[in-house]
């Protein structure tokens, strides 16, 4: 496939839900909702996102969440939203170490766990080449029945879980995780302790198990157990507040990158904090953005290697074909966010990450190697524990790591050569000393030229405010003058508005007064117009009356009348009778 350029499809995950998750009463906290909010804020204005496949959260299943946490666990995270703990949440983040809680806790951290089983299951699939799951809260703290260390969910376990238990089909038989967060995994390392089928491989501070999470956990001794002996990896620096990109490189080139090429993993999981990044408040570590993408390079080589190249390039040859791989790497890595509290850093060093995964930057990796002596202690020290599993960490290192014994207490010290031999290896380690420290230097002065150029242009620009504040302050005695001038002129104006307004108030009180004679008047008017209309209403009825009791009389007369006729007809006849009776005598 070489000369084709096929675009690689990286994954971005990205889900607002996941800022609900916040102190309980607003208090200021590290592991705070702007860590996501800076990262894609990043992505998006330097354009990376929109070159991405963008994806929202999605929730975990419980079942899926088993696979590494207990049911009691799960339970215990799922009901924190419930109104019936609302009162209770505070005590019980009270009695974890390192946690805090709130209504949108258990959304968060169900979809922070959801979308890097999202984001794997894709890669595996062939849907994207790579990922990366912006998740929060963390969670590689969080053990199988215990939140801590602001972990809820083990988010990176519980994908590699369920693709190694769950999904036959996808044929992940093996996975690497690489935890680069400057805290040790403490949880990833006991939930896979005796799992050979996955090599957990974790890089932190551990300050003889003082820096957190405190005790032995983390140190390179703990290699795993059955089964799984030999694949968990610890390399714990010393003093890790002086670490930088060299060390880092230091071990990904003498420990990781030839263990993960025995390995052979079908896929690798980053367990991806910034907290050893330049500006973390937690970490005190000094990785640039630049050396994240050069481990995250380095890694997603391995793949390109095992594909049919043979793994013998020198470092100086490695420089110029890392960029050329990059093109044909197959690497199936997803990354999800881990710890990281400085918001300018962690957005910087994901987007260096990102650009390696689209392979859109020409990485040229120019390290030379000088790192701290007792970095070089503990790869020796790691290599020899592990070398029995992994033969390739029994080879020669290219550097002697013990410190010389003084020739002066060693046992053999009248023996000429062995003095002269440890005189050469202490002069060795001066000249490597003071190459790193002409490098400081170097950079040093480049720093100093650039703060006198920035001095220079300062005191231009402070002239410059100078000419601005006499030109500023000429006008604004102008400027004050002409107030002035107006403000007379407006208070001789507010004097004359102030006598016609007396007026108005006299002229409005003499109308109100009139107003309130007249509705006196408008009463009495409606009162005798009522006192009318009822006068004349009782009239009306009288006259009904009248005429009703007039209508009745008529009525009368005329019966009477009628009457009056019948008794005259009679009468009549009466009066005719006798005269017919005398004529008929
Ligand atoms: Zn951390």
């Amino acid at each position: 496939m070489a000369g084709e350029s096929r675009k690689r499809k990286v994954g971005l995950l990205y889900d607002e839900r996941m800022c609900k998750h916040d102190t309980p009463d607003g208090e200021d906290h590290p592991e705070c909702p702007n860590r996501i909010k800076a990262i894609w804020a990043k992505l998006q204005l330097t354009g990376l996102a929109q070159r991405c496949v963008v994806l929202g959260g999605s929730k975990a299943e419980d079942k899926h969440l088993q696979l590494v946490h207990t049911k009691e666990h799960v339970n215990l995270v799922k009901s924190l939203s419930t109104k019936k703990k609302d009162s209770r949440r505070n005590k019980i983040a009270s009695k974890l170490d390192s946690i805090y809680l709130n209504g949108g806790s258990s959304e968060a951290a169900y979809l922070a766990a959801g979308s890097v089983v999202e984001v794997a299951e894709k890669v595996a699939e062939g849907e994207l080449d790579c990922g990366f799951a912006i998740v929060r809260p963390p969670g590689h703290h969080a053990e199988a029945d215990e939140a801590m260390g602001f972990c809820l969910f083990n988010n990176v376990a519980v994908a590699a879980s369920y693709l190694l238990n769950q999904r036959p089909d996808l044929a992940v038989k093996k996975i690497l995780i690489v935890d680069w967060d400057v805290h040790h995994g403490n949880g990833t390392q006991k939930m896979f302790w005796k799992d050979p089928r996955v090599l957990v491989f974790s890089v932190h501070r551990h300050d003889d198990g003082s820096f957190y999470p405190t005790g032995d956990d983390g140190d390179y001794d703990k290699v795993g157990e059955g089964a799984g002996e030999g694949f968990n990896i610890n390399v714990p620096w010393e003093q890790g507040r002086r670490c930088g990109d060299e060390d880092y490189i230091a071990v990904w080139d003498h420990i990781l990158i030839p263990v993960t090429k025995e390995f052979n993993p079908d896929l690798i999981l980053l367990s991806a904090g910034f907290d050893a990044a330049i500006g973390d408040p937690r970490g005190g570590c000094f990785v640039t953005p630049y050396g994240y993408s050069v481990m995250l390079k380095k890694v997603c080589v391995v793949f390109s290697v095992l594909i049919g190249l043979a793994w013998f390039f020198s470092p100086e040859l490695l420089q110029y074909v890392i960029s050329q791989l990059m093109e044909f790497a197959q690497g199936k890595i997803v990354m999800a966010l881990e710890g990281g509290y400085n918001l300018g850093s962690v957005a910087k060093s994901s987007l260096a990450c990102v650009q390696v995964l689209l392979e859109e930057k020409q990485i040229q990796d120019s390290f030379e190697e000088y790192p701290y002596e007792s970095t070089c202690r503990v790869i020796e020290a790691v290599r020899k524990r592990l070398c029995a599993y992994w033969p390739s960490l029994a080879d020669e290192l290219p550097w002697e790591a013990k410190t010389p014994s003084s020739p002066t207490s060693s046992s053999s010290s009248d023996d000429g050569e062995e003095v002269l031999e440890s005189t050469f290896i202490q002069e060795a380690k001066l000249t490597i000393l003071s190459i790193r420290y002409k490098k400081q230097a170097e950079s040093l002065r480049a720093s100093l030229e650039v703060a006198l150029e920035e001095k220079a242009a300062l005191q231009t620009k402070v002239a410059e405010l100078q000419g601005e504040k006499l030109r500023l302050q000429d006008k604004y005695a102008a400027e004050a003058k002409e107030a002035a001038e107006k403000l007379t002129h407006v208070s001789s104006e507010l004097r004359e508005a102030k006598i016609d307004l007396d007026f108005q108030r006299e002229l409005f009180k003499k109308a109100n007064e009139e107003k309130k004679l007249l509705e006196v008047r408008v009463l009495k008017l409606e009162a005798e117009l009522q006192q009318e209309a009822s006068d004349k209403l009782r009239l009306r009825i009288s006259r009904d009356r009248y005429a009703a009791e007039v209508k009745e009389a008529a009525e009368h007369l005329a019966k009477v009348r009628s009457e009056l006729r019948d008794v005259q007809i009679d009468l009549n006849l009466h009066r005719k009778l006798p005269k017919k009776a005398k004529k008929v005598m």
